[in-house]
């Protein structure tokens, strides 16, 4: 059987997508970066093949994207993960209508992309120089209050008050904050929904820069954060697509360009 893989080496979690000739996927994988990125990389790709009763003969073309991307020498490609998201989100969001916006929230910079309708990136803007927006901020909050990292969501809709003001515009010094709210009595819920409206107005602000028009589509691994994607609607003032699989549109998108790179060489052959 020939199947093509995706991989994207985050700066927080590897994941993978297989999928076969008919872009089906047919397994998937989230596992996390760890400091041997291309060690973790393979192991977790090949743990993956055998789930599924493949080998690496079984994989026609693998692409590799994402900030690891270029320590993976087993990759036949490499693809920027902008290219590798507006392909992914092309796909994932066909059922919802014509994407024309993304919002990408990863562990540690946020970007905004627009595509065209094949998926060609138009304009984009990105953060990668400060965490205070991004999936960092969210696993200080979740170490600090002591709680899971999927718990966030419930926190926030628990929320009987208005969220907390979060002034520190630092991963560093929003700890020292958090703290300090947690000193002066304040609870876990107002904390939680105060952060995440703060990572909402930073990140529309980002993406007011490129335009919000039409359907906006929303991915990376905070997606999965039901409390943040409220935040972000009420930001907005309107509703987000969100994809069935967040964390895995870039590493879906770089499948599917593995699946038509093969295509096109077998064409040419
Ligand atoms: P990267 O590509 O930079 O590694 P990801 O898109 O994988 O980033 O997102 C990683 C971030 O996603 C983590 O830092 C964490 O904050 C968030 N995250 C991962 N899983 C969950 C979950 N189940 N619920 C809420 N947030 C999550």
């Amino acid at each position: 059987m020939s199947c093509f893989a995706g991989i994207d080496i985050g700066s927080t979690a590897i994941k993978i997508a297989l999928i076969d000739e008919d872009k089906k996927i047919i397994a998937t994988k989230v596992t996390s970066t760890g400091s041997h990125f291309r060690k973790n990389s393979v192991d977790a790709l090949h743990g993956l093949l055998a789930e599924n009763g493949l080998t690496t003969d079984d994989l026609a073309y693998m692409v590799s994207t994402g900030y690891g991307r270029k320590l993976l020498k087993e990759a036949d490609e490499s693809v920027s993960e902008i290219t590798a998201n507006a392909i992914g989100a092309l796909e994932a969001g066909r059922e919802y209508g014509e994407i024309k916006t993304i919002i990408n929230i990863g562990g540690q910079d946020t970007k905004a992309i627009q595509i065209d309708d094949s998926g060609t990136v138009t304009n984009f803007a990105m953060n990668d120089k400060c965490a205070a927006g991004t999936g960092k901020f969210l696993d200080v909050t979740a170490r600090n209050l002591e709680i899971e990292l999927e718990e966030l969501g419930d926190y926030h809709f628990n929320l009987k008050t208005a969220p907390l003001p979060i002034n520190s515009t630092c991963v560093v010094f929003a700890e020292s904050e958090i703290i300090g709210l947690l000193a002066d009595g304040h609870g876990k819920e107002e904390i939680v929904a105060g952060i995440h409206y703060s990572i909402a107005k930073r990140t529309i602000r980002l993406a007011k820069r490129i335009g919000l028009d039409g359907l906006v589509y929303f991915d990376g691994g905070p997606a999965l954060n039901k409390g943040l994607v409220a935040s972000m609607e009420d930001e907005l003032g309107k509703k987000l697509v969100i994809p069935e699989y967040p964390q895995l549109t870039t590493a879906l998108g770089a499948s599917v360009l593995a699946c038509e790179a093969y295509l096109d060489e077998m064409e040419m052959a």
